[in-house]
Formats: structure tokens, C-alpha cells, sequence
């Protein structure tokens, strides 16, 4: 499976990243913890690109492959990071990274040295003992948590083809639809295309309004997924006017009659939405 590969490869390379940025980079603390979150971030990205590159559909195995990669970047990260401090710090030190990573006991055996002098400093005072073993905790949750999410949702909004044997893709349709005057939609929608087609077709606008978004296959016709989003805007403290989304209903398959009626909700005449 080509999944694991990909994934074990970008262990690897986040690993190393990650110990040369936090060997080098002379500002521990907050710093630190950008770092631990970027390559949890990383994790759940690869996840996301393994699942689609490999079409694996099956979410029980991508969580377990999430857990998996999770312990190994925590692993790996660690051997990467004291390949590196010890080649910075210790002159005696002469193993190579190849000889840290094969051997689990020197990988710990090292951690409780470093775990009972510290390595790095906030406000003066240099965390060793119990107090960095609870941050080193919290690291340890962030990496293999971020695995177990990200296997969670790498197939957030994927719908796969079975008959093409390929992911269904953003479609160029565009349909944004308006509130109702009290502004509830929500049992409306429940009642699927039936309750959606009640609703009057709208130019995109600052106003608050729902979106139709569509996936459709490029081997088949037939293949169609549609999920709703509601539409808002927020000012953010820089004073730019954000676009935010939040799932009404999840991506879902349609059948052909809906995907025409879903169709033709796009080519009616449109209102302004905050006239609708
Ligand atoms: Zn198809």
C-alpha cells in the first residue's frame, strides 16, 4: 500500500526539521510549542494526502495508520532531536543518526540525561524532573493526537467513485441560496432538495446565505455529492471582512433526478440576498 511509505517518509522529514529548528533556533519556550504544532499539523496533512494519493476508503484503517504515524514521528522526532543536540553540544559524540534511530534503549537512555539537567531556559529558571516530563506529556499528546484526528478526517468531504475508480471533484456549479425572513432554515433542509428548492436563488454577497457545494465524477455522469454550507462574514481585528462556513449538512451522494434539480437551482433568476 502506498500509504504507508508516503507517511513514514514524512515522519522522517518533519522529524528532522523539527530537531534542527529546535536546536538552533535560539528561542525555547513558546517557540518550541509552534514547532511541536506545526509538525501536528503536518501530520494530519499527510494523513489527509496518503488517504487521497492511495484511495484508501476504509476510515478504521486510517486511524490506525493515524496512531501509527503519530507514535512514529514521536519516536522518530526524538532520535532526530538528540542526534542533533548531542552533535551541537557533545564533542565526544560521534554516532550517526542511522545509530540513534536503531536503538530505542540509547534514545531513552539519553531522555532521562536530558531529563534530569534541562536543556532549555524560560524566565531564567530551567525546567528538568517532573515539570519536563509533563511538557514533554503534552508534546507527546499533541503528535499522536494529531495522528488519530487526522486519520479521523482524511476522508472529511472525499466521496470516491467505485465504478471509475477515482475521487469525485469540485464542481464548477455554484449555487448560493437565501435565508428565510426569520432566518431558520435548518428544518427546511432536512427535507433535502424537496425543502432546498423552497429556497430563492442568490447573487454571493456579504449578506449571510447557504451554499451548495458539489462534487462530481469526471469518469461518469452519474457520481454526484452535494453538501450545504452556511455562508457568514466576520470582521477580523484587522478590520477584513472573512468569509466563514459551517457544515448544514454533510457531503452526501445524490441520485440523478436531485443532481438536475440541484442543477437548475443554479440557473434561476437570481435575487440579492439581502433582498431575499
Ligand atoms: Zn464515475
Amino acid at each position: 500500500m502506498l500509504a504507508t511509505p508516503l507517511l513514514i517518509a514524512s515522519s522522517i522529514l518533519m522529524s528532522v526539521a523539527y530537531a534542527y529548528l529546535t536546536v538552533y533556533v535560539p528561542i525555547a519556550g513558546y517557540v518550541s510549542l509552534l514547532f511541536v504544532l506545526g509538525m501536528g499539523f503536518g501530520v494530519v496533512l499527510s494523513l489527509r494526502y496518503a488517504a487521497k494519493i492511495s484511495r484508501c476508503r476504509s476510515p478504521a484503517l486510517l486511524k490506525m495508520l493515524g496512531v501509527a504515524m503519530g507514535l512514529l514521528t514521536l519516536y522518530v522526532s526524538w532520535a532526530c532531536f538528540e542526534y542533533v543536540m548531542l552533535s551541537r553540544y557533545d564533542d565526544s559524540f560521534d554516532a550517526s543518526l542511522f545509530d540513534v534511530l536503531q536503538s530505542p534503549q540509547a534514545v531513552w537512555e539519553i531522555m532521562l540525561q536530558i531529563n534530569e539537567t534541562g536543556w532549555y531556559s524560560i524566565r531564567n529558571s530551567t525546567p528538568t524532573g517532573w515539570l519536563l516530563w509533563v511538557f514533554w506529556g503534552m508534546e507527546a499528546l499533541a503528535i499522536v493526537g494529531a495522528g488519530l484526528v487526522g486519520g479521523a478526517i482524511a476522508l472529511d468531504d472525499e466521496v470516491y467513485c467505485e465504478r471509475c475508480a477515482r475521487w469525485l471533484q469540485d464542481s464548477k456549479v455554484d449555487v448560493r441560496l437565501g435565508l428565510p425572513e426569520d432566518g431558520t432554515f435548518e428544518t427546511l433542509v432536512q427535507r433535502g432538495i424537496d425543502g432546498v428548492e423552497q429556497l430563492p436563488s442568490v447573487n454571493p454577497s456579504g449578506a449571510p446565505h447557504l451554499r451548495a457545494l458539489l462534487k462530481e465524477c469526471t469518469g461518469c455522469a452519474d457520481s454526484v455529492a452535494m453538501k450545504l454550507v452556511l455562508v457568514t462574514h466576520e470582521t477580523d481585528k484587522d478590520g477584513q471582512v472573512q468569509e466563514k462556513t459551517t457544515d448544514v449538512i454533510g457531503m452526501s451522494n445524490l441520485d440523478a433526478t436531485e443532481h438536475q434539480r440541484v442543477k437548475a437551482l443554479a440557473d434561476r433568476p437570481m435575487l440579492d440576498a439581502s433582498a431575499a
